[in-house]
């Protein structure tokens, strides 16, 4: 592993090559739907192809830790921060290309508002079960992320990503025609950890414009009746456990916890699988409110809870 201070370095004297922005300690607290976290070393938001290509290279002469985020609506940072890179996807593939009846291509920056936006101009029906998903398109894929109306898994075809530390001269655009096993519940299990999705196909079923806009609006309402979105959060805190025929929310609810509060973080009162930020919530206090929750559940009701939340150390 490189210095940080050698990346750096390095990475100054390229920085007038980047198309996209480069910023020095952000507070990631400014990136990430939850508004916690301390900074990181560095941040890259790339706008061109070719700033992948200069990140690769950097990354090849100076291994140093690097993160691919999207929207950042599913990620917990300490408050300390990150020592390494931070690689914003929100500018570069952006577009939603409709390639023929029933098959779109779409930008791994794309978000879940945008598709459902031209979903519901085109009638794309079928992409109704990503209603209030507030995340990219990657991030969807990464997290294989869904509503009760169904999930990515249900209705992609096929991802094209890059690997930004391959050991190779340019930088390889990679693909996969999806099969089953690719995905289960909120995972996926074909991405490596320096993988960065870039593209990816879906299918969708034909319909009415005004059919599938009544579709979208309908759960738009009822997500906003049940779910605490006037906080930071970051969605589901855990993961629906496999056994007991307990909700995570059900589990919460069961040990007392809905409307508990640790600092400045609470589990909601609205819906106790989110843990929202008060105002001025750290990492600390929603990791211990997660603690606590999973430990009383093991312990009370013998059921093991695990983080739907990505939590970077
Ligand atoms: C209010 C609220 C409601 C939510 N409701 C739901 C819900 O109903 N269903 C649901 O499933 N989730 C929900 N979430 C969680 C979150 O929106 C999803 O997990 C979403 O898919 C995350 O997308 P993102 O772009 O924000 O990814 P991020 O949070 O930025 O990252 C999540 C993961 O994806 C990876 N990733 C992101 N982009 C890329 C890329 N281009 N290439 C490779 N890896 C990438 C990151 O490395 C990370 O591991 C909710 C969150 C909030 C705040």
């Amino acid at each position: 592993m490189a210095l940080i201070s050698d990346f750096l370095a390095d990475l100054r004297g390229t920085q007038g090559q980047f198309r996209g922005e480069v910023e020095f300690d952000p507070p990631l607290s400014r990136v990430v739907y939850y508004r916690i976290g301390g900074q990181a070393s560095v941040m890259i938001t790339p706008r061109a192809f070719s700033d992948l290509e200069l990140i690769h290279g950097l990354l090849r002469r100076n291994p140093v830790p690097f993160f691919v985020m999207g929207w950042g609506s599913n990620l917990l940072f300490p408050d300390h921060g990150f020592q390494g890179l931070m690689i914003r996807m929100k500018h570069l593939f952006t577009e939603v290309e409709e390639i023929e009846e029933g098959r779109l291509r779409v930008g791994a920056s794309v978000g879940a508002n945008v598709l459902l936006k031209v979903a519901a101009e085109k009638g794309y029906g079928g992409l109704h079960r990503f209603t209030g998903i507030p995340g990219s398109v990657g991030g969807m894929v990464a997290m294989n992320a869904g509503t009760h109306e169904g999930e990515m898994s249900d209705v992609i075809l096929r991802s094209e990503w890059v690997n930004l530390t391959e050991d190779s001269d340019s930088l390889q655009v990679h693909s996969r025609v999806h099969e089953v096993g690719d995905f289960s519940y909120r995972r996926n299990h074909f991405l490596q950890p320096h993988d960065l999705l870039t593209h990816i196909e879906i299918r969708y079923e034909p319909e009415e414009p005004a059919r599938v806009k009544s579709k979208i609006d309908e759960l738009y309402q009822r997500r906003k009746a049940s779910q605490p979105v006037e906080y930071p959060s970051c969605g589901s805190v855990f993961m629906n456990p496999k056994a007991h025929g307990l909700r995570a929310w059900e589990v919460v609810e069961k040990l007392g916890l809905r409307g508990h509060q640790i600092g400045n973080a609470q589990v909601s009162e609205k819906h106790p699988n989110f843990i929202v930020n008060l105002g001025g919530a750290t990492s600390s206090d929603v990791r211990a409110l997660i603690d606590l929750i999973k430990s009383r559940a093991l312990s009370e009701l013998g059921i093991e809870l695990h983080e739907e939340v990505r939590i970077l150390s």
